[in-house]
């Protein structure tokens, strides 16, 4: 049975909708594949909509960024997430109609785990700084004892799925020791030791960096707070690539006011945009950036060949991969 595809507009929030339909169309050469019109001024983006009359019941799957109600009574068989989390999606709801929903993890390792070591080097180098010198056009070089190599410092990886070994290897490869924590004690490879979600403060208390990787759920909505914070070295850095709720970000700015930590960077905030009036804008020793640690222009081929092994899948009655629901 031939498979049609809606491309929602939301995607262009990181795809190029048009990308990813001429991918598409290589990778599920046997579907139909259209992008669905956006409502408004047509620009896609987080908050796109789509008219549901314009849609019907015309399609089989969906491959969105965003949720949309109507996506429950369209019969639709699948629903694909074009990102890794599918935190705004509602699983009961989905699971109740038999609507299958499946993520795109798997694909960020790369991109966020040298974004990290990015982060990571900027911090030990002070390259941050340097470059807000820059645009003033001030000489400033800071004290030599202000600066330190990564090499044998100790980086704490928090949650050890797609992202977390993305970057628990490339922070191996620069000579760090890696700790890392997660639900199971089964070993993994670049990571020396791990700590159960039981003992996280004790897991951070001895890293000169700190980095959340784990998903957004209940379990984990502030998983990193006051305490947290107030567990790490005075001289020690808080990454956040995960989801902005995951660390509470009132106690990691006072945190960083109060100099209990050294700095932070992150690419996921509470909300999103981070509001202009934020402290953490003005902050020298933290680096903001727009949830962008997993952009990487191979993204649509790779989101592409996850729904075109999919379709196949579908047509052959096999389950499906990364399926959530
Ligand atoms: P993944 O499913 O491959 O890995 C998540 C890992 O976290 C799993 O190993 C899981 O067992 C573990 N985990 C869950 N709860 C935990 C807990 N309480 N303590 C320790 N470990 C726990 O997902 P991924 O691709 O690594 O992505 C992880 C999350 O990062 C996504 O859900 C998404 O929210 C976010 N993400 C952000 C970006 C970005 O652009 N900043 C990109 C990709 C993913």
């Amino acid at each position: 049975m031939p498979v049609t595809i809606g491309i929602h507009p939301s995607v262009a929030r990181i795809v190029p909708p048009e990308r990813l339909e001429s991918e598409l169309a290589d990778a599920a050469s046997d579907a139909t594949v259209r992008v669905l019109d956006g409502r408004g001024d047509g620009r896609g983006g987080r908050d796109a909509t789509v008219d549901p009359a314009s849609v019907g019941n015309s399609l089989d799957v969906v491959a969105s960024f965003g949720f949309e109600e109507w996506f429950l009574d369209a019969g639709l068989d699948w629903i694909h997430v074009v990102r890794a989390g599918h935190d705004e999606f509602p699983v009961d709801a989905l699971r109740e109609r038999g609507i299958a929903l499946t993520n795109s993890s798997g694909i960020h390792g790369a991109p966020v785990g040298e974004t990290v070591l990015g982060y990571m080097l900027q911090f030990a180098h002070g390259l941050h700084r340097y470059r807000d010198d820059q645009l003033d056009r001030e000489w400033n070089p800071r004290p030599w004892g202000e600066s330190f190599t990564l090499e044998g410092e100790r980086v704490c990886v928090v949650g050890l799925g797609t992202l977390g070994r993305g970057i628990a290897r490339r922070a191996d490869a620069v000579g760090m020791s890696v700790v890392g924590v997660r639900r199971t004690p089964a070993p993994v490879d670049h990571v020396a030791e791990r700590y159960s979600p039981e003992n996280l403060r004790e897991a951070v208390s001895d890293a000169r960096f700190v980095v959340l990787a784990v998903p957004l759920n209940p379990a984990t909505e502030g998983l990193f707070g006051a305490a947290e914070l107030a567990a790490m070295r005075e001289d020690a850095y808080l990454v956040n690539v995960a989801r902005g709720p995951v660390a509470d970000q009132s106690a990691v700015v006072d945190a960083l006011e109060s100099d209990a930590i050294a700095g932070a960077a992150l690419d996921v905030t509470d909300p999103e945009p981070l509001p202009a009036e934020s402290p953490l804008w003005g902050m020298e020793n933290v680096v903001v950036t727009p949830h962008a640690s997993a952009a990487d222009e191979a993204f649509p081929e790779r989101v592409a060949d996850i729904v075109g092994e999919n379709v196949r899948r579908l047509r052959d009655g096999e389950s499906l991969a990364n399926q959530v629901v």
